[in-house]
């Protein structure tokens, strides 16, 4: 069946939701596909807030907030990026607001604000009050308001369609256009030709490729290896965030809002041990020098009983802050490790959280083919898949959930602008044909009775080594080890076979296409660490172990090639702020 769009976005994160309403607002006919129920996208699952530089509790400035995520991201941030961003922060959470989004309050009745790491009063002085909250439940509120906003301005929804390929005219690398999106709709196994003019990725990270995550079971990177596979290029994958505090062995988070609040990391001598790393923001330095300290103690024998995690404690904030401003996470502590946070401490390990790098776009969230950032006609992404790049090397907390406000906004609006200037694409012929082939050859082993391979020990095995090899440190051993391990588990994933070969609702099917996502987004993680011989943010190597702004000063960009990916670089912009240590 075939769909006629002007716009498609796919993902109905926050990023999806609010470039859709403003497509909606525009009046363009939009349709928004997501594998999920909107309201189940990993937004909902947010918790410590979204920063503005309102300054409702004391003194605070866009400029500081944009140096603060420029000096958070290790200088390879794209500062006129930076800027955009701490400058709109500011009039999308005022936007949020009147939308309804029911805010903590002060007592005068503004927008109460919290402390969160990195995040700082003149430069670095001290920290500052900048993440607006709603409880730990800020990225729920927000996608509960946006969908209603959505359903307000009549955006129509695709709900369980899981968008499987991309279609141009012409060839993307070479300056074709964006034409439209191919999904399987899990309710009939069909595929769904939705032709358009513009088309927004914003499917959100992917986590999944580590074995402690904080991440949903949904985030595969879907739609960052669907541009990867046209090949356009994906820009600093080598960086991805491990944040302090997960749930020991199971990775679910304990925002840094706990910490925000004036919990600390203990040892097991009992003492602060972020004094001897950062001595002036102690727990809300970021989050890649906290999870390095972590290691550091705990490869010192200093870990609690001289094992591999420290204790997160918040027994002194009391009952009434914990019962008012982080409920949540303490009812995760009680619930999932049977520990009282108001008596006791809580165990706590890095657990692999965020993604810096994805697709590369402008500050308009068009997506760029080239190192003189061309862009590709009618291809849009904004929100976890996108890099800007507002993150650099290290993502600042709260610096997400504004990265979809600010960008998700820009890109609905610039799509709106695009779909006024050009004509629908020309129907595209066989546009199923090839992923149709590729899903009926994992099926059609189902039905041989084929069992070689499963979807589970192959996504076991990547996400084993993701997390031995490809972690918090890293050194050349480890990297070349990981690389022949997925290349490894790519072949693997070539014969994988599944036990259901049925059209409807055959999850199992879908699980094995997204496994050969994550297996190229592992793949271009691991190339791009080996290259880049320096330690910067988030990519800590131990055989490089400082930055090393003469040579690595620009961003990666891996295309896709015929042995494994190809890498390039980019420079990165720097309009105010030049590069200096960076100490806390
Ligand atoms: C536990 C947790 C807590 C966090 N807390 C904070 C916080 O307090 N502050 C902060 O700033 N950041 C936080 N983050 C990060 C932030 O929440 C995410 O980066 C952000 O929500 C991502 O939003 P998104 O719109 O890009 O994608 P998501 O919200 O992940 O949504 C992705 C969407 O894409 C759809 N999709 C994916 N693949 C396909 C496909 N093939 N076809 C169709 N649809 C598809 C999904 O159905 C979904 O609707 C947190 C992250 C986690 C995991």
């Amino acid at each position: 069946m075939e769909y006629p769009f002007d716009a498609v976005v796919v993902g109905a994160g926050g990023a999806g939701l609010w470039a859709a309403l403003e497509l909606a607002r525009e009046g363009v006919n939009t349709a928004v596909l997501t594998k999920l129920y909107p309201t189940r996208s990993h937004t909902g699952t947010a918790q410590g807030g979204v920063c503005a530089a309102l300054g409702n509790l004391e003194e605070d400035h866009w400029e500081w907030h944009m140096f603060d995520t420029v000096k958070g991201g290790d200088y390879l941030t794209d500062q006129d990026a930076a800027e955009v961003l701490a400058r709109e922060a500011i009039e999308t959470v005022i936007e949020l607001e009147h939308m309804g989004l029911p805010f903590n309050r002060t007592a005068e009745g503004k927008i109460d604000q919290r402390r969160f790491g990195g995040h700082t009063r003149n430069y670095g002085e001290a920290a500052v009050r900048r993440s607006c909250f709603a409880a730990d439940r800020t990225g729920h509120m927000i996608l509960q308001t946006l969908y209603q906003q959505c359903i307000k301005h009549g955006v129509k929804f695709f709900d369980e369609f899981q968008v499987v390929d991309l279609l141009f005219e012409g060839d993307p690398a070479k300056g074709g256009r964006a034409a439209g999106v191919v999904a399987h709709r899990l309710a009939d196994g069909q595929l769904h030709t939705f032709r358009a003019k513009a088309v927004l990725i914003a499917t959100g990270g992917f986590g999944r490729m580590f074995r402690i995550t904080s991440n949903a079971h949904s985030l595969t990177g879907d739609g960052v290896a669907l541009v990867y596979r046209h090949g356009l290029p994906i820009e600093d994958m080598e960086f991805f965030q491990f944040h302090p505090t997960g749930i020991v062995g199971i990775g679910i988070l304990l925002s840094e809002a706990a910490r925000g609040e004036g919990g600390t990391l203990l040892n097991d001598l009992g003492e602060r041990f972020m004094e001897r790393y950062a001595p002036k923001l102690m727990e809300l330095a970021p989050r890649d020098m906290v999870s390095r300290a972590m290691y550091q103690e705990i490869r010192a024998g200093r870990g609690i009983g001289g094992k591999d995690y420290v204790y997160l404690d918040v027994r002194h904030l009391g009952r009434k802050v914990i019962e008012e401003k982080i409920p949540d996470i303490t009812e995760f502590a009680r619930l999932y490790q049977g520990v009282e946070p108001l008596k006791e401490p809580v165990p706590v390990q890095p657990t692999a959280h965020y993604a810096m790098g994805g697709i590369p776009t402008t500050v308009w969230a068009e997506v760029t083919r080239d190192e003189k950032n061309t862009v590709v006609p009618g291809l849009f992404a904004a929100g976890e898949c996108a890099c800007v790049s507002v993150h650099g090397a290290n993502r600042l907390g709260t610096n997400s959930l504004v990265d979809l406000l600010v960008f998700g906004r820009r890109s609905g609006r610039q799509m709106a602008r695009y779909c006024g200037q050009v004509d629908r694409p020309r129907p595209i012929a066989d546009a199923t044909e090839p992923i149709r082939a590729q899903l009926e050859a994992i099926r059609d082993r189902a039905a041989s009775g084929d069992r070689a391979d499963s979807v589970a020990a192959i996504r076991h095995d990547l996400q084993d080594v993701m997390m031995d090899n490809v972690g918090v440190y890293r050194d050349a051993g480890l990297l070349s080890v990981a690389l022949t391990k997925v290349r490894e588990l790519k072949q693997r994933h070539g014969r994988v076979s599944i036990a259901d070969c049925s059209h409807v609702f055959n999850t199992e099917l879908l699980e094995a296409n997204e496994l050969g996502y994550l297996l190229d987004l592992a793949e271009i993680t691991v190339v791009g660490a080996l290259a880049r011989q320096e330690s910067r943010g988030a990519h800590s190597r131990e055989d490089f172990p400082e930055r090393d702004d003469k040579k690595w000063l620009k961003h990666t960009l891996a295309y896709r090639g015929k042995d494994g990916p190809t890498l390039k670089y980019k420079p990165v912009s720097i309009t105010r702020f030049e590069p200096k240590p960076r100490t806390y």
